[in-house]
């Protein structure tokens, strides 16, 4: 199974992503992840990524194919994937179906979470991360059973300035790839704002072709 699961920051893509991993046994490929490793670690990947991050901007799309070039090649990658937050513009779409030609693969659905934007902005800035386990939480929506047990961090992107304008890029540079995967015949899409196990069992369908 190769997905890709699209929507605006904040539309739940890592959410559903993890349910997915344990489900499926296949890996979770989130390119917002690997830069921000690289930029934690300060790497020159991190370095030249960070400024646009911070910005609410796109990294390049020279940077991010090399990301998936050499994650897409790791052996984990063999039994499928699920693609959080790539491609995000065309270009990088039209550069994964010339890589994934090379492989002899093809995405199997474009899964779309729709969530209206005043809705992105209230789920961005409530956004809270585990640092000990990775495990994405809302503070209103979707808090973690013990909060200090958990270490819970606030991502530097994620307050109110910048995800207006990650919401602009969204639409601006990502939106298109709506069209482009529905001529493809394998785009699909969810209501967003339902419930996260209302939206578990709606990929599930998908996925399993009810
Ligand atoms: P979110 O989950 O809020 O959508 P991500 O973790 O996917 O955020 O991405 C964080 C930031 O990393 C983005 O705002 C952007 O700067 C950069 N980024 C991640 N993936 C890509 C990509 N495929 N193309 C360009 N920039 C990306
Ligand atoms: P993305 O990966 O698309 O940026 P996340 O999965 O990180 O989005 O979710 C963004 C925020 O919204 C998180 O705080 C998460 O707990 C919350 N969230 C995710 N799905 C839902 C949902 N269906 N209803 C309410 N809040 C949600």
């Amino acid at each position: 199974m190769r997905l890709m699961l699209l929507g605006a920051p904040g539309a739940g893509k890592g959410t559903q992503a993890k349910f997915l991993i344990d489900k499926y046994n296949i890996p979770q490929i989130s390119t917002g992840d690997i830069l921000r490793e690289a930029v934690s670690e300060g790497t020159d990947m991190g370095l030249k990524a960070k400024i646009a991050m911070d910005n609410g901007q796109l990294v390049s799309d020279d940077i991010i194919m090399g990301i998936i070039k050499d994650r897409l090649s790791k052996d984990d990658c063999k039994k499928g994937f699920i693609l959080d937050g790539f491609p995000r513009t065309i270009v990088q779409a039209e550069e994964l179906e010339i890589l994934m030609k090379e492989l002899n693969i093809k995405l199997d659905y474009v899964i779309s979470l729709n969530v209206a934007d005043d809705e992105i902005v209230e789920r961005i800035t409530g956004r809270r991360v585990s640092k000990l386990t990775g495990k994405i939480y809302h503070i209103k929506y979707n808090p973690p059973v013990d909060e200090k047990e958990e270490d819970l961090i606030i991502r530097k992107d994620d307050n109110k300035d910048t995800v207006l304008k990650r919401l602009e890029a969204y639409h601006e540079q990502t939106a298109p790839l709506i069209g482009f995967y529905k001529e493809k015949g394998i785009f699909k899409e969810i209501n967003g704002m339902q419930k996260i196990e209302n939206i578990i069992s709606e990929l599930e369908n998908i996925i399993e072709g009810k």
